[in-house]
């Protein structure tokens, strides 16, 4: 449906998008997720049709629409669009505000789309509201609801959560997603906080001064994340040791680790591992230990964050009837499937690996 291809954008020959490319299938959901200023705005403009690539290109259902050269106008791109600042016609009630982009189309056919969009968004029976007697939620919907009654090929929305509260946010977020995928609309949200793009979108692109680093599932960008960048972006996790024993395996303070198919890391040295919360549970099975050095509580579990005795953290997970205090010694079971091996300049390779983990039913270590 979109294809971005080898895209560069800048302001005043200075570059601010180098060489993005990603695509995005009919009905998908995309995502670009990085801090402010990294060109998340500028390349959504640019799929828009707002700004004249440096060099590459957008295309959209197999015509190229914006080239070094060309630039399709936006209008004439069947592109809608939602921004943080709500923009309804103050003046217009919220039926007239969502019907305002099917003009010239007949009035039945309207008012269907609009009581449809109305129902879609838990808001029957506002079509008479003035914009100014409605909540930010119920405003942000109504702009949602204006943008898609035309049913654009493709949705554009550039952090329109971010001026809500959190409580609302997650209500929204996924009522949100249930629409577009309910119309089958292909959208775009530019976002810098995670939870929000991983709970609305399919695929996710990870930006980082103007380059997108990973574009993937959000399972594979917290899980399998391609640098240090979208690892320490896209949620919590430690790094830790790990030296390589031969091409197999290497070994960490969590025990050894075997790859699979092999890894090309030079025996006797040592690179950084990733661990995410979730993958150390509170075991008395193992007889791995950590001192509680910070305890959070989630609702569902708690997270702890503790020392072990080579003075490395991790953080784990144990659940929430589970009573400790800060310094307890705990035991940590590892439950890693793949190992997330990050190199000298923060590149991350992952690896199918099991782990040998020290438990306490082993009588002897059998590890060199
Ligand atoms: P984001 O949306 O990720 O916060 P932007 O795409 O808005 O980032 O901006 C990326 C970079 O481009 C920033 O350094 C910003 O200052 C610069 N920039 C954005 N818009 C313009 C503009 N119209 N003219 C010049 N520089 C701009
Ligand atoms: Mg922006």
């Amino acid at each position: 449906m979109l294809a971005i291809d080898s895209l560069t954008l800048g302001y005043g020959g200075k570059v601010v998008v180098a060489d993005a490319s990603f695509t995005l299938a009919a009905g998908e959901i995309g995502s670009l997720l990085g801090p402010s200023g990294c060109g998340k705005s500028t390349l959504l403009r640019a799929i828009a049709g707002f700004e004249r690539p440096l060099g590459g290109t957008v295309s959209m259902s197999g015509a190229l629409l914006s080239t070094p050269e060309t630039v399709v106008e936006p209008e004439r791109r069947q592109i809608g669009m939602v921004f943080q600042d709500v923009a309804l016609f103050p003046h217009l009630d919220v039926g007239r505000n969502i019907a305002f982009g099917l003009r010239g189309a007949a009035k039945a056919a309207q008012r269907r789309r609009v009581d449809e969009l109305l129902a879609l968004f838990g808001l029957a029976g506002y079509g008479e509201r003035m914009p100014h007697s409605l909540s930010g939620g119920e405003q942000q919907r109504v702009a949602l609801a204006r943008a898609m009654a035309p049913k654009p090929a493709l949705l554009l929305m550039d952090e329109a959560f971010s001026s809500l509260d959190a409580e609302l946010r997650q209500t929204i977020v996924p009522e949100v997603r249930r629409i577009l995928k309910h119309e089958n609309m292909s959208a775009i949200l530019v976002t810098h906080d995670h939870d929000e793009a991983f709970a609305m979108a399919d695929q996710v692109g990870v930006m980082d001064a103007g380059r997108i680093h990973q574009w993937d599932e959000p399972y594979v960008l917290y899980h399998l994340p391609n640098s240090k960048f979208v690892a320490q972006f896209v949620g919590e996790g430690q790094l830790i040791q790990a030296t390589a024993i031969d091409e197999r395996r290497l070994r960490s303070v969590l025990g050894i680790h075997s790859v699979h198919a092999g890894h090309s890391i030079e025996p006797g040295r040592t690179v950084e591992i990733l661990v995410r919360p979730d993958d150390i549970v509170h075991d008395h099975a193992s007889e791995i230990m950590g001192e509680i050095v910070e305890i959070s509580f989630r609702g569902s579990h708690y997270q702890y964050l503790t020392a072990l005795e080579n003075d490395e953290r991790l953080l784990c997970i144990a659940e929430s009837h589970h009573k400790h205090t800060a310094g307890d010694r705990v035991e940590l079971l590892p439950k890693l499937e793949h190992l997330v091996v990050f190199d000298d300049a923060g590149v991350g390779t992952t690896y199918d690996s099991t782990l040998d983990t020290f438990l306490r039913t082993l009588s002897a270590k059998p590890f060199p």
